[in-house]
């Protein structure tokens, strides 16, 4: 089955490594080129402030959403206000307690450590991570067998941000260990517009507004595809040889791209298609709906159900997935026993 990391669709959120020079020279540096998620700002703004007045380091931040909405920008951006160096991790590459206690004993007071992706630490790690969360120390066990002994480790008064697009899937003792826990946002396309049109300034693209919004509307209220087909369309424009992007240079990649007029791409329409043609529009579970797309349960659930959720396309009932009048009138298609028979479409 194909995996998130694996995932080639264009409108995918997960960032490929060849784009890890763009999405760094486009990355928001201050609160002031981080556009949106206004509340989450001024919550931790105001955490920063007092944290800075009082001399201290500033409280564990959990941060949750699909993928590509700004998280780990965010979390430089309060390494960056806090004056603190900012190490970078992920859940994954935690594989040993040690490889915890190699990092959190090299940390400075005051130091942030990102933990991307939190949800898929392991067991033994996330035990070692609740004293160092708490207390600021490490218990480490020292030789084996009855001569073992435990040594416990002061650490700096540090600061862990932690990323997940699933919070369900962490432990309470673990989340109850984050002081702020902030959800991320899709982004309206309004926002979307000045994120767009801040990447083409820093990318010298000549890009007039209207190609900016239509951007900004196919996009999954997500930052991350903006930016990418940005770039994907000067690509077209660039091998047409137009200097700006006109409406036409602007479809043809749109189309190309197979995004629809609401930002759906081909995954997102396949899903919807899947459930309304094999299971009448649902209700259907999870589990039925990834073996049916030969795609797998994190894929749907991080990636792509969340945006249709969102714009109403499918909702989650007790019984399982199902796609609204909305989501079928997207698809010009209607349920067998629907009251919108007679519409024509
Ligand atoms: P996540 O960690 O949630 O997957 P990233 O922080 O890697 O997302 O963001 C992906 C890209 O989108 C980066 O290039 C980042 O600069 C840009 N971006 C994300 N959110 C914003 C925002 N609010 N304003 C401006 N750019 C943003």
């Amino acid at each position: 089955m194909k995996s998130l990391h694996q995932s080639s669709s264009l409108t995918a959120t997960k960032k490929a490594p060849e784009e890890e020079p763009l999405f760094n020279s486009l990355r928001a540096k201050t609160w002031d080129e981080f556009l949106g998620q206004e509340h989450i700002k001024k919550t931790l703004r105001i955490a920063i402030d007092a944290a800075k007045k009082r001399n201290e380091a500033l409280e564990h931040i959990l941060l949750y959403g699909p993928p590509g909405l700004g998280k780990t920008t965010m979390a430089h951006i309060i390494g960056r206000e806090m004056d603190a160096n900012i190490r970078v991790t992920s859940g994954p590459a935690l594989e040993r307690a040690g490889d915890l206690a190699s990092i959190l004993t090299n940390l400075e007071a005051k130091d942030v450590l990102f933990i991307d992706e939190i949800h898929r630490i392991n067991k033994v790690v996330e035990e070692t991570l609740y004293s160092a969360m708490e207390d600021f120390c490490l218990d480490i066990v020292i030789g084996k067998g009855p001569s073992a002994r435990t040594v416990r480790l002061d650490l700096p008064r540090f600061t862990i941000i932690g990323a997940t697009t699933r919070i369900g899937l962490l432990s309470s003792p673990l989340r109850d260990r984050f002081g702020l826990i902030s959800r991320m946002e899709f982004y309206t396309p309004e926002e979307l517009f000045h994120i767009i049109a801040q990447g083409s300034q820093k990318l010298h693209i000549s890009i007039p507004r209207e190609a900016v919004m239509e951007i900004a509307k196919r996009s999954r209220g997500t930052p991350r595809i903006a930016l990418r087909l940005l770039k994907r369309v000067r690509d077209v424009a660039e091998l047409k040889g137009t200097e700006t992007i006109d409406p036409e240079t602007l479809h043809e990649s749109l189309n190309l791209l197979d995004i629809d007029h609401q930002g759906l791409d081909a995954s997102d329409r396949r899903l919807l298609l899947t459930m309304i043609e094999k299971f009448n529009g649902g209700p259907v579970g999870i589990e039925t709906i990834a073996a049916a797309l030969s795609e797998d349960i994190e894929t749907i659930e991080d990636v792509i159900e969340p945006y249709l959720i969102q714009r109403g396309f499918i909702k989650r009932t007790p019984r399982g997935r199902v796609v609204t009048e909305e989501g079928l009138r997207h698809l010009g298609k209607r349920h067998e026993s629907s009251p919108i028979q007679e519409e024509i479409f």
